[in-house]
């Protein structure tokens, strides 16, 4: 019987946390949760749930990693060699402090309140980074993605899928390139004008890899077939994304954003609008719900014909996360690589301008490609 069970799986309902406390209550060692017989007795702070002091004694109550919160016990802070936890804990201290009572001075004690919501900062902190290892194991792009809210509570969201290239809904194929170009050198010596030059197009960058066309022109890029090698001037977006990029809560009540790590020249690729593809005629229906929703993740696909959108709201990369602007500093492009159907064009977007590190990055939602001419 069990052998027919094998590659199923079940969801668990407890945190991994909440099974560690189980192993370490029942004194068990577990290889799968990283329990062993050396860690079993180990005390490692997980986070820091309140604070007084005594006299000149400072004092931290400790939740422990691997043991229940009717565990903590309060610890004198020579005894904590949590170095980084001390010091997150004091700077979220002190920035509620002054949010609440407009001092910074660490009282005696803490009221119920504030202690309470340092907990909920921890836990959030915790959510967060597991969010962020998670989102990372997943990307197959070379740029490292942060997570970062000094601005509220809210944790990752609730209903995400982070994927890397287009998820293809039911009834829609994408074909295989048949055909790839015989070039010596794509950029310097193309042969009958290199892939785009197959559809008479225009090659689309210089050697930075930096597009040249103006927007509304399509992008060919060398694709599976061709003669030429990864290191091609014409694989620019298939490369993925490159920078380091965070997502960050904001300030101004805009939800997530995304912001640059690292500088960005103008015209360089950023990063591609993926999502699930779907019929328009679905896309209609589901526009509807998010409308309700207050948000909306489609995209029209309206390069030739529209009959195809790009839904991020589930399935969705960095992108799901870059917020509107009537003045942004990404610009759209149609790209075709591996599949020329004209009305599934892959979306990338580039560089307007220089954007500095730290800079938030931002498009148009309502000015798509403009028209095909
Ligand atoms: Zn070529
Ligand atoms: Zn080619
Ligand atoms: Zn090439």
């Amino acid at each position: 019987m069990a052998e027919n069970l094998k590659g199923c799986s079940v969801c668990c309902k407890s945190s991994w946390n909440q099974l560690q406390d189980l192993c370490r209550l029942a004194k068990l060692s577990c290889p799968a949760l990283g329990i062993s017989k050396r860690n079993l007795y180990d005390f490692e702070v997980e986070y820091l749930c309140d604070y007084k002091k005594i006299r000149e004694q400072e004092y931290y109550l400790v939740k422990w990693r691997g043991y229940p919160d009717s565990e903590s016990t309060w610890e004198p802070r020579q005894n904590l060699k949590c170095v980084r936890i001390l010091k997150q804990f004091h700077k979220d201290l002190e920035r509620e402090l002054l949010r609440r009572h407009h001092r910074s001075k660490t009282p005696r004690h803490l009221d119920p309140s504030l202690a309470n919501y340092l907990v909920q900062k921890a836990k959030q902190r915790r959510a967060l980074r597991r969010w962020e290892q998670e989102l990372n194991a997943k990307r197959s792009h070379l740029g490292r993605i942060t997570v970062e809210n000094e601005v509220d509570l809210d944790g990752p969201p609730r209903a995400f899928v982070y994927i890397n290239e287009y998820r293809v809904g039911e009834g829609i194929t994408l074909n295989q390139v048949a055909v790839g170009c015989e070039c010596q050198d794509c950029l310097w010596a193309p042969t009958g004008g290199c892939c785009p030059g197959a559809s008479l197009h225009k090659f689309a960058y210089n050697d930075q890899g930096q597009v040249r066309l103006r927007a509304g022109l399509p992008i060919y890029e060398c694709n599976s077939r061709c003669r030429c090698g990864y290191d091609c001037p014409n694989r620019v977006v298939q490369k993925g994304i490159r920078y380091d990029l965070c997502i960050f809560r904001t300030d101004d009540g805009r939800g997530w954003g995304v912001r640059t790590l690292e500088k960005i020249r103008k015209n360089s690729f950023v990063m591609e609008y993926v999502g699930e593809i779907i019929t328009s005629e679905e896309a209609e229906r589901r526009g509807q719900i998010y409308d309700r929703q207050g948000a909306t993740y489609l995209f029209d696909l309206d390069y030739v014909e529209d009959v195809y959108t790009v839904d991020a709201a589930y399935y969705g990369n960095i992108s799901h996360f870059v917020n509107h602007s009537c003045d942004p500093n990404l610009q759209v492009y149609n790209v075709f690589i591996d599949n020329l159907d004209e009305r599934l064009p892959r979306i990338a977007f580039f560089a307007t301008r220089t954007i500095r590190a730290g800079e938030e990055l931002t498009f148009d939602y309502n000015m798509q490609a403009p028209p095909h001419s």
